[in-house]
């Protein structure tokens, strides 16, 4: 199994199901450390980082990037997460202090999302304009939420699993992934019979990553029923956010010089976390002194 964080694409061979699974371990251990998560907000941006990844790589442009947002009226608040289809992605939880377990000790995602809602998905695609479409919220476990997403919005019947195990007293991410299976136009009936009742005895998704089964071991467990050919490979997922100090000072300088004479008075500097990353940048007062003069 590669070290890296992978996705593996398949079809089944007779046409009716394709299938996408991806192994996001070390993106979702870097976001943990970065945002220093929560178990329960690891455990929800993991699960959503792995469908955001898929719902992406549904899509054919070759060059776009997606965004899921899922604002459930639990304590986490909203869920961001942004993937491109060149297999970087990045994002944050409003709240991501907050824990909630249930009375076996569990992480409950459903509670600490919330089971009202909605779920938006925005793509912007290099060529053509945004493409926007949102649904509510089902049950606040992400999965189901999507797969509900995907039969208002796309009108097209999915299943997906996701998972994410943490080392219980670190919370460091030892797991993490998901798999999305879908129908093709004209799927029978009695195929789709069949998938339902092979996903419905299989093991939760980070159950079978931690026995150890690589992606492609998962889709053919899935499609157990049927002949499925790899489509492709992609080792290079990761963590990346495009922020940079030079992207702070520009967001600066298109304040008003009222206002960043306002931030010398108050505060002295400027400083700016970015949502995405944590990042921290900062502008000092001569700095700001000197964006003043370049705008005179
Ligand atoms: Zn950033």
């Amino acid at each position: 199994m590669p070290e890296s964080d992978y996705l593996v694409k398949a079809i089944s061979k007779n046409g009716a199901f394709r299938a996408i699974a991806v192994s996001i371990n070390n993106l979702s251990e870097e976001a943990r450390q970065k945002h220093n998560l929560s178990h329960t907000a690891t455990v929800a941006l993991g699960r959503t980082f792995a469908c955001g990844i898929l719902l992406c790589y549904t899509l054919k442009k070759t060059k776009g990037h997606l965004t899921l947002k899922i604002k459930g009226n639990g304590p986490l608040g909203g869920i961001i997460v942004d993937a491109s289809n060149e297999g970087t992605v990045r994002g944050y939880v409003n709240h991501p202090q907050v824990e909630c377990f249930d009375k076996k000790g569990y992480v409950d995602i459903d509670k600490a999302v919330g089971k009202t809602g909605y779920i938006h998905v925005s793509y912007d695609a290099e060529k053509g304009s945004p493409h926007h479409s949102s649904s509510e919220l089902v049950s606040g476990e992400i999965a189901k939420d999507i797969v509900h997403y995907l039969a208002i919005s796309e009108q097209i019947p999915s299943y997906i699993s996701c998972g994410v195990y943490l080392d219980p007293d670190l919370g460091k991410v030892l797991q993490a992934g998901g798999i999305l299976i879908q129908t093709m136009p004209g799927t029978k009936d009695k195929d789709l019979n069949v998938l339902e009742e092979a996903v419905s005895k299989i093991d939760p998704f980070s159950i079978l990553l931690r026995s150890g089964f690589t992606l492609e071991q998962i889709i053919k467990k899935t499609l157990a029923n049927f002949e499925i050919e790899i489509v492709s490979e992609f080792e290079g997922l990761c963590f990346h956010c495009g922020c940079s100090q030079e992207r702070f000072e520009s967001a600066i300088t298109s304040l008003d010089k009222k206002e960043i004479k306002e931030i010398i008075k108050e505060v002295g500097y400027a400083e700016g976390r970015c949502h995405f990353c944590s990042s921290v940048y900062m502008v000092s007062k001569e700095q700001l002194e000197l964006l003043i003069k370049r705008q005179s």
